[in-house]
């Protein structure tokens, strides 16, 4: 329930006009009946020397509690949503750029293009969402906060070029989240593409051609001459065809925050992927640790709507503040609850914040196996030479205690960067430096994070450590 000011009084043993003067005190003009938020709460019973102990009901329907109980006559098919990853230069933003260009026709005429984090084209009366933001580390940013919007990833790859150790990144990331592929060849004008050779680059990370026998799917664009579009988006609607992406429309909406700034016009301005139920003015909602209502609702034309089903990118106004890209938004049946959930998620995380971490670490890895918890341990290598990353891969695969398996996520050449971290945050895993330390950038992200970071000049050394963290032999490291 809530408190009032009234109610804090009696509770604290003081007069609620010694209360009211404290409040206005501190900037917040009040009366008796006013409700208090967590925070106003705190802050006077912790100026009156009293300890607040937060007990945290498990409400019915708070975020952590919803479970998505859709009956299968429920569901109706939603448009995929696509991120667009590779190497720099390699032509993700051009593409992304084509695409949307690809859509300007008759139907949507007279609105203006907006930057909403996120935008929808239509082929073959059917739709496709686009993330805006190419590149693999806002995807993961958004796993890491437990986010997952990405149905299907598109992996560009330059034919002039060829795999480039942001292409791998990218690969991994994807394989990482478990989302489907398609490789866009793209540069094809160029004089020097050579598609046959990316074809064969990719097969050395399971990526191999339908024609040769594999199931990855291969479209050849040039993404400058607008050349091969449509087979792309044609390719990314039969990849949704085989995967019948559902959601239920008829139910409060879910969403994620992709972007967010405080506009001067506007105020605080989320710009969120509905994922499921329907959005409309007026709902009341919770984003990350912000609350509000919806009062305005516009999309990637421009265009004002008053409601949005799943798949479909918004930009809304209402809030109290400027959640983060990768909160979950959610709606409640009124500002009341919403508001109160909000509370109670922002006082978990500071709990969580001053709390154990929830990183696996190779010194608390024994316990998760004894516990069920963990039956792989994701591991990401970093080394100074493919060779030593390679060596390394290859023992640590051989190692079986306990029934719990190494899986490598991801290894690469060079320093630990933050991107590696990210990723390790978002699928659990520890990071193993190889001769190798962690750049400056990737310094701060592991302190934040809380990820496991080990660095070793001896193979050996590795394959113990993991070994003896496995049977819970490890001597703890102060
Ligand atoms: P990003 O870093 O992956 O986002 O790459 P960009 O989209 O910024 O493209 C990098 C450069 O490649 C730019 O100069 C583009 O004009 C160029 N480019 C992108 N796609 C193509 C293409 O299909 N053909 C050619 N010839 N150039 C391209």
């Amino acid at each position: 329930g809530t408190m009032t000011v009234g109610d804090l009084a009696k509770l604290l043993h003081k007069d609620a006009s010694e209360v009211i003067k404290k409040l206005i005190f501190l900037g917040v003009m009040a009366t008796i009946n006013q409700e208090l938020d967590m925070d106003a709460i705190l802050l006077i019973a912790g100026d009156y020397g009293v300890e607040v102990e937060v007990k945290i009901p498990v409400e019915e329907d708070s975020f952590e509690t919803v479970e998505e109980t859709d009956e299968e006559e429920d569901l109706v098919s939603r448009p995929p949503v696509v991120t667009i990853m590779g190497h720099v230069d390699h032509g993700k933003t051009t593409l992304l750029d084509s695409i949307r260009k690809t859509n300007v026709t008759g139907g949507e005429a007279g609105g203006i293009t907006q930057h909403i984090g996120a935008y929808q084209v239509e082929i073959n009366h059917k739709k496709i969402t686009f993330l805006d933001t190419p590149g693999h580390e806002a995807f993961t940013l958004m796993r890491a906060r437990g986010a997952q919007v990405t149905d299907i990833t598109i992996i560009v790859v330059a034919a002039d070029d060829g795999i480039m150790p942001q292409t791998v990144e990218a690969i991994n990331h994807a394989k990482a989240a478990g989302v489907p592929i398609i490789v866009a060849v793209n540069k094809i004008d160029k004089p020097e593409a050579n598609v046959d050779k990316i074809k064969q680059e990719m097969t050395e990370y399971e990526l191999v051609p339908e024609e040769w026998g594999g199931d990855t799917i291969f479209v050849e664009v040039s993404a400058k001459q607008r050349i091969g579009l449509e087979n792309l988006l044609e390719m990314i609607l039969l990849v949704a065809e085989v995967n019948d992406y559902k959601a239920n429309p008829d139910k409060r909406a879910r969403a994620t925050v992709i972007e967010a700034e405080l506009d001067k016009g506007k105020g605080p301005v989320a710009r969120i992927l509905v994922q499921h139920g329907t959005l409309k003015i007026g709902d009341a909602f919770v984003a990350g640790n912000c609350f509000g209502r919806v009062r305005a609702m516009v999309n990637d034309k421009g265009r004002r709507l008053k409601e949005a089903g799943p798949s479909t990118p918004v930009e809304i106004t209402g809030l109290t503040e400027v959640p983060l890209a990768g909160d979950p938004f959610m709606v409640f049946e009124d500002e009341r609850k919403a508001r109160a959930i909000a509370d109670r998620r922002s006082i978990k995380q500071r709990q969580s914040e001053m709390g154990a971490n929830t990183r696996v670490t190779l010194d608390d890895l024994y316990s998760h196996i004894k516990d069920g918890e963990i039956k792989d341990l994701n591991v990401i290598i970093k080394a100074d030479v493919q060779g030593s990353a390679e060596a390394l891969k290859g023992s640590l695969a051989k190692i079986d205690i306990e029934g719990v398996r190494v899986k490598i996520i991801h290894s690469g050449v060079g320093a630990i960067t933050e991107s590696d971290i990210i990723l390790a945050s978002a699928s659990n895993a520890i990071v193993i430096g190889f001769n190798v330390r962690p750049d400056p950038q990737a310094e701060a992200t592991i302190a934040q994070e809380k990820v496991d970071v080990r660095m070793h000049r001896v193979i050996y050394n590795v394959i113990d450590e993991i070994e003896q963290a496995m049977k819970g032999m490890l001597d703890p490291v102060f």
